[in-house]
């Protein structure tokens, strides 16, 4: 039987490094640098960002995080909370008309043993599924072929986001 939903793979790609590792919390160096293009930033709220994952699962990978660097969801305020969320329920309707995939997994790994790759700064990642794409599955996140470039998703995605 096949399994849709599969979180190990999911964390293990969303734990994928760039080569070097990151030398510090790559949403803070997003935040801090103002290159949105060059680090995939889409859109910039009052509370949180939007970040195309540069190391994607699948097609559409992205990833809604809090400007503020915190580790642990029960730090979030209640403005934090609200803006992350309703931009992920943005992006759902943004991105399921624009990929037309047949499911989402959003969620949050929460901790290193739970697959966060970066455990100290909380992102929601959002990950659009076709049926079937599990066969696809690369064990190795470098190894899959994403159909759509990073940058022409990402002028796309700014350009709803506006
Ligand atoms: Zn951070």
């Amino acid at each position: 039987m096949d399994r849709l939903w599969a979180p190990w793979r999911l964390s293990y790609v969303a734990s994928a490094k760039p080569p070097g590792g990151y030398d510090a919390c790559f949403i803070c160096q997003a935040l801090a640098e103002k290159n949105d293009r060059n680090n995939l930033v889409a859109w910039r709220g009052v509370r949180s960002l939007v970040v195309l994952n540069r190391f994607p699962y699948n097609n559409g990978h992205l990833l809604v995080a809090p400007n503020a660097h915190k580790g642990h969801l029960h730090e979030l305020d209640a403005d934090e909370i609200l803006e992350t969320q309703q931009m992920i329920a943005r992006l759902v309707g943004i991105i399921g008309e624009m990929m037309k995939p047949d499911g989402f997994n959003v969620g949050l790994n929460l901790g290193k043993a739970a697959g966060a790759g970066l455990p100290g700064h909380l992102h929601w990642h959002l990950v659009p599924r076709w049926q079937g794409d599990t066969n696809f599955m690369p064990v190795l996140a470098d190894t899959r072929v994403i159909v759509q470039s990073l940058d022409e998703l990402y002028l796309s995605l700014v350009d709803k986001l506006k």
